[in-house]
């Protein structure tokens, strides 16, 4: 694709949230680009089964990225790999500037860069990441067929793949901080069901354990009592949750206490023309069907927006 300098529209992120926004430019008729550094589909490309995005009972991660990917490619999206370094407010048009060395600049701009997986920052984690330690089961599961594994953390991602990994696997330990898990109670159910996950709660990892083969063991503390110990695994699962990326939201943007872009009901920041939708963005849940609702709301408002932009500089023109 022959990249232009100047668009209606540019969205940063190519999950639901982006992907989604993607297909409503299209169909308002603005010229629109979506940036995603990595593959389109963000956090949802490693997620094993997807249950609750309305109108598939069961869909694999992937498979429903691609779709959304599909979608808007349908209607004409422009889509660019490279990854956004900053983004400049102002006035008439905000910039984007990309890592490649280019610079789009746009009416609006929608954020819809999601998150990235929270770290535990504990002796040997980084150093084994890729030799044993993990953050996506969809994509290492198929290494530890048959093997030991511990999946660390209590929420949602904890949970489904916790159940995916003991499909997979020989013995799944399931390590919780608590005593009770934040996920959803119907994963709760089928976790307690599944005699392969062996649960241990009030349990905080210290270090991973490894050797010249990778992971060998996780050190583990008692929170209550104290007692450490450590357990024989060949992998350590990390799901403790995800931060967002808020690295390209510009000086300025509103922000929650916990770290998320405020915005309006129409998603738009206190910026005029700046947007933001999905994970980044401060909402009551994370889920796929809510990043793509915010970003249908904010393309839809970032279209009014445009046309407003429009209008007026044409009569600022005409009044010369
Ligand atoms: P999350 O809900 O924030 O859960 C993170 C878990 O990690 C919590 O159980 C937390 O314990 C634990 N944790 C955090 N820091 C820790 C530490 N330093 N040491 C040990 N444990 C730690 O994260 P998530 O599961 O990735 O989910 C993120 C969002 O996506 C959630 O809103 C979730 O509902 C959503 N999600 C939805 C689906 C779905 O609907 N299919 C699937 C995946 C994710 P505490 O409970 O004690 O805080």
């Amino acid at each position: 694709m022959a990249q232009k300098e100047c668009y209606d529209v540019v969205i940063i992120g190519g999950g639901p949230a982006g992907l989604t926004a993607g297909i409503y430019v299209k169909r308002a008729a603005l010229d629109a680009v979506l940036i995603e550094k990595g593959v389109p589909g963000g956090q949802v490309c490693i997620t094993k089964g997807v249950e609750n995005y309305p109108g598939f009972i069961d869909i694999d991660g992937f498979d429903l990225s691609d779709k959304l990917y599909q979608h808007a490619k349908a209607y004409g999206l422009d889509t660019v790999q490279d990854e956004v370094l900053s983004i400049e407010p102002g006035g008439e048009f905000h910039s984007v500037r990309l890592a490649g060395g280019g610079v789009f600049k746009a009416h609006s701009v929608i954020m819809a860069a999601g998150g990235t997986a929270r770290k535990l920052n504990i002796p040997g984690e980084i150093e084994n990441f890729g030799k044993g330690v993990s953050y996506c089961a969809t994509c290492d599961g198929f290494f530890f067929r048959g093997k030991v594994v511990c999946v660390i953390g209590g929420g949602d991602t904890a949970l489904e793949d916790a159940l995916y990994l003991a499909k997979i696997t020989k013995h799944v330990y399931l390590i919780h901080r608590r005593d009770e898990f934040r996920g959803s109670k119907i994963l709760q159910q089928r976790v307690f069901s599944q005699p392969s996950i062996e649960i241990i709660l009030n349990t905080v990892p210290s270090a991973i354990l490894a050797d010249e083969n990778g992971v060998r063991g996780v050190a583990l503390k008692n929170a209550k009592t104290g007692e450490e110990r450590e357990i024989a695994v060949d992998g350590a699962f990390i799901f403790v949750g995800f931060s967002p990326n808020t690295s390209l939201v510009p000086a300025g943007v509103a922000m929650s206490r916990t770290g998320y872009v405020l915005t309006d009901d129409k998603c738009e920041t206190n910026i005029p023309g700046l947007f933001c939708a999905g994970d980044l963005r401060q909402n009551f849940a994370k889920q796929i069907v809510i990043a793509a609702s915010e970003g249908c709301i904010a393309a839809l408002a970032a279209a009014r927006y445009v046309e407003a932009n429009k209008a007026h500089r044409i009569d600022a023109l005409i009044s010369k």
